[in-house]
């Protein structure tokens, strides 16, 4: 620990140097000693920290020198913790100057003022060499013990100060960083969400945005607009000019488009050369125009790396109706067939979707359009299909299914058919056709049922029970031979009404079926309150039993389930001898599939009933025709 005397007289430097000597008994020699005598104490390994100090005077005879001892000391990075300073040092600058000029060199220099009388006030002296807290005053003559008690309270508190001062330093120091960092990490970041937002080249919002913005903005209400715009002939640009010129011209057409689009719309690069457009319309025919204009201005001659090069694009546009609910992905695929059907007619034109440009809902309308004429027609017929009891193979009854063979498209499958004429009020009538037919095979068989698919459209129409009632009783049908076959759907939906129907045909002594057992949310527990014959299990499961643990779990749980509640449990599509040789092993009571037969037509189905067992199942080979091969 540095100490500073500045005193023009030599006979007070004495008296500090006497102040400041060494204690008379070397404590250390002593320590010595005891540790030769009585050996090291291991607990004392570790001395106590000395808290003695040791100091270091220097000794100026005027202020000037002393002033220029705290500023080499600072240079040399060794400042003093104690400056003690005499106020009369004739000839040179006083006490008072003496620690003012001190203290401008270092702030952290604590001074104590050493005076016989007083010639400036402590105030004064504070006034021009502060802090307060760092002036202290001494009267001539001082006490020894005054000085160094003195002495080591201040430097004990200078070097208390410094090293607060260093912690303060590396912590600000260490919150700069942090704060650099959390800046860089937040920049990284947003870079990050621009550039999974953002088209490198041009800068515009990328597929994902458009997506999002659209999928934001169909939430909201009002009309708009979604373009999709192609370049024409870009690829020669890209062919003969190279890619850098490609890349030019995209980055002019985007330019365009987004000084044209109107206010507070999207535009959105979604690869190669084509954009996507999102803007709000009052209708279909301003956004037509507004498309019009847009393409205006990307049509013409454009600089393109010194190359003259003709730009020109295609739109597909879809306008959403009021009210309407809106897929992004529904809209953006529209615009796209739009946009295809721009580009066939010939390039450089806006094309406004319309529903005829779209396959599904043209083939649908066809289908619809079909449906309605196809009875009129004759192009609908039923193919049968038997069912079979578990142990002799008995026949005992046959599925009927419709089948569409139409003079345009050929055979149309139920599958698609059946969900069309469902949306429409078609399925009742195409219903009392199957039905109608249904029963009057009957009158070829000698006792098996018919087993009648119906629709939840058909299930749930007025008057249901009472029109089939009057159906097979003008047919002179006994219900016992005719099986309804419903799905989980049509008594779910409605449990309390179909719950009343079912009881109140099984009461007429029709037999119920419950089609594709296991496809749908019922709920194996509250089966019980309808009043059922069989479940069929889906064949989905029968198809996986072989493979799939939960798929044989299913089936020997539904067959489980039938046997608990007095049910019988057709399997369908069964295929194999194994899944046979299974369901038999689960005691499945009924089945149904390829295996004994595919659906046949109403000639053959004769046949089978007549022969009333199915001996040879893999030997039959009259199969409804038109259904491919089988095996
Ligand atoms: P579904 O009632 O579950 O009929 C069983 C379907 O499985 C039939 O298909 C049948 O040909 C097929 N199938 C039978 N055994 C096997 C087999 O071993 N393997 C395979 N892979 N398939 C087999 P289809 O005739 O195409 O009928 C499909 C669906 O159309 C029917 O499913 C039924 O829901 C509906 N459907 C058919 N005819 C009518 C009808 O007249 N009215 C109503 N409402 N729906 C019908
Ligand atoms: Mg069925
Ligand atoms: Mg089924």
């Amino acid at each position: 620990m540095r100490i500073l005397i500045v005193d023009d007289e030599p006979a007070m430097h004495d008296s500090y140097r006497r102040s400041f000597a060494p204690a008379a008994v070397d404590t250390g020699a002593l320590e010595a000693m005891a540790a030769e005598l009585f050996g090291k104490d291991d607990d004392a390994a570790d001395p106590a920290p000395d808290t003695t100090i040791d100091f270091t005077l220097t000794h100026a005879m005027q202020g000037l020198d002393g002033v220029a001892a705290v500023e080499a000391a600072l240079a040399s990075d060794e400042p003093y913790a104690v400056a003690f300073i005499d106020v009369r040092m004739p000839p040179g600058i006083d006490g008072k100057e003496t620690a003012t000029r001190i203290r401008k060199l270092d702030p952290n220099i604590n001074l104590v003022i050493v005076t016989g009388y007083s010639d400036f006030s402590p105030i004064e002296i504070a006034k021009a060499a502060g802090p307060a807290d760092k002036i202290f005053y001494i009267a001539k003559p001082f006490e020894v013990a005054e000085v160094t008690q003195m002495a080591s309270a201040l430097a004990h508190r200078w070097r208390g100060d410094r090293e607060l001062a260093e912690a303060r330093a590396t912590l600000a120091a260490q919150v700069v960083q942090l704060q650099e960092q959390g800046h860089e990490l937040a920049a990284n970041e947003s870079r990050a969400i621009h550039m999974a937002n953002h088209d490198s080249l041009t800068e515009a919002p990328n597929r994902l945005a458009f997506r999002r913005a659209l999928t934001d903005r169909a939430q909201l209400s009002g009309q708009f607009a979604v373009a999709m715009v192609d370049l024409d002939r870009f690829k020669l640009v890209n062919d003969t000019l190279g890619h850098l010129a490609g890349d030019e011209l995209i980055r002019t057409i985007c330019d365009i488009l987004q000084t044209s689009i109107p206010a507070g719309g999207l535009v959105a690069r979604l690869g190669g050369d084509e954009f996507g457009l999102l803007f709000d319309t009052p209708g279909a025919e301003a956004a037509e125009m507004e498309c019009q204009r847009i393409l205006k201005a990307c049509t013409g001659t454009f600089k393109v790396l010194g190359n003259s090069v003709q730009g020109g694009a295609s739109f597909g546009l879809i306008v959403t109706e009021p009210g309407e609910t809106r897929d992004p992905t529904d809209l953006m695929r529209r615009a796209d067939l739009a946009l295809n059907d721009a580009k066939r007619e010939g390039r450089g034109v806006v094309r406004l979707f319309d529903e005829g440009m779209d396959e599904n809902i043209r083939l649908r309308r066809a289908i619809e359009g079909g449906l309605s004429q196809a009875i009129a027609k004759g192009e609908l017929s039923l193919v049968y299909q038997p069912i079979v009891a578990r142990e002799e193979l008995e026949v005992i009854g046959f599925e009927a299914l419709l089948r569409w063979n139409t003079n345009e498209h050929g055979p149309i499958s139920p599958a698609v058919f059946i969900p069309i004429a469902e949306e429409t009020n078609l399925i009742h009538e195409l219903g009392d056709w199957v039905l109608g037919e249904s029963l009057k095979v009957l009158a070829e068989w000698p006792g098996q049922y018919v087993s009648v698919n119906f629709s939840p459209r058909q299930f749930r129409r007025h008057n249901f029970v009472a029109r089939l009632v009057e159906t097979v009783q003008r047919a002179g049908i006994d219900p016992r031979r005719v099986q309804i076959e419903i799905t989980e759907t049509a008594i779910f939906d409605d449990a309390d009404r179909a719950a009343d129907t079912l009881y109140k045909l099984r009461q007429m002594g029709f037999r119920i079926a419950l089609d594709d057992f296991g496809t749908g949310y019922s709920s194996l527990y509250n089966i019980r309150k309808f009043a059922l014959d069989c479940l069929k299990i889906d064949r989905s499961f029968i198809d996986g039993m072989g493979r799939e643990r939960e798929s044989a779990a299913i089936v020997h749980s539904i067959i489980h389930l039938g046997h608990a509640l007095g049910l019988g449990v057709i399997a369908e599509g069964v295929e194999t001898e194994a899944q046979l040789q299974a369901l038999r092993v689960a005691g499945c009571s009924h089945m149904q599939g390829y295996f004994f037969s595919r659906p046949v037509v109403q000639d053959r189905a004769r046949e089978i009933a007549q022969a009333r067992y199915m001996l040879d199942p893999a030997a039959d080979d009259a199969v409804e025709p038109g259904n491919g091969t089988h095996g």
